[in-house]
């Protein structure tokens, strides 16, 4: 894709799949941008209006159950993100947005439940829900330092030779498959990790940033962004 002059940051469904603070990832983006004068803008995009098929990044997080039923069954109506994806645009999935992002998903009722097929992926139950901090050693390829986050999902996802881990767990569950956490399928990324993920790894955020912009972007040097990144790294390895 060519540069975009203004980079828009989507941020899909926040009434449905925001319990988390999602919000924050696409403000994180779009201040990040900002920060090194690109130009950007934040487009909420609501369970009222078709979700634009034009946006270079989009954000989905987490939710209860039914609200990702809901969110799915609005998406597949609309199928704006997936035209996006199929000419390039960057996405962040978190939680139930990286379940419904994949080929399948259980619902409260045992179900299986079509996903968007964007990521190769298939959420079952866990046995056990998995509550709490978690730290990923991301896949080297990426270039990004340790990961760090919170995880609350009942769900496991099993990725399939389409997809690849975004990293190995080093405390904590992730996907509840062969230590993996969360999924990288192109410029696509699933994570189990919210709170919001992009305000405590600022290295996964300039990723995204990257993929969408096609530039080299400049460092940032935010002291509370790092302080607030190892004091949470602290508190996880601890336990
Ligand atoms: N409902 C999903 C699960 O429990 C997603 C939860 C979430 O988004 N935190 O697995």
């Amino acid at each position: 894709m060519s540069q975009p002059s203004r980079v828009r940051v989507a941020l899909v469904l926040p009434e449905l799949l925001g319990t988390y603070g999602d919000r924050g990832n696409a403000t994180v983006l779009v201040q990040r941008l900002r920060w090194r004068s690109i130009d950007a803008e934040m487009i909420e995009v609501s369970g009222d209006t078709p979700v634009p098929a034009d946006c270079d990044i989009y954000v989905i997080g987490g939710g209860e159950d039914i609200a990702q039923l809901a969110a799915v069954r609005w998406l597949q109506a609309h199928p704006g993100l997936q035209q996006a994806v199929g000419r390039g645009a960057v996405v962040l999935a978190v939680c139930a947005g990286f379940q419904i992002l994949g080929t399948s998903f259980a619902g409260t009722d045992g179900a299986m439940h079509s996903g968007l097929g964007l990521f190769d992926a298939i959420t079952r139950p866990l046995s056990r829900r998995a509550i709490g901090e978690i730290v990923v050693e991301p896949a080297p390829g990426l270039g990004i330092r340790s990961l760090t986050g919170f995880e609350n999902h009942g769900g496991a996802t099993q990725l399939g030779p389409g997809a690849a881990p975004l990293g190995r767990v080093v405390t904590g569950i992730g996907n509840g498959f062969d230590g993996a956490e969360g999924v990288v399928q192109g410029r696509i990324v699933g994570t189990y990790l919210h709170g919001p993920v992009l305000a405590r790894n600022p290295d996964l955020a300039d990723l995204l940033l990257t993929w969408a912009t096609g530039r080299t972007l400049d460092p940032l040097s935010l002291e509370e962004t790092e302080t607030l990144r190892q004091e949470r790294l602290q508190h996880a390895r601890a336990r």
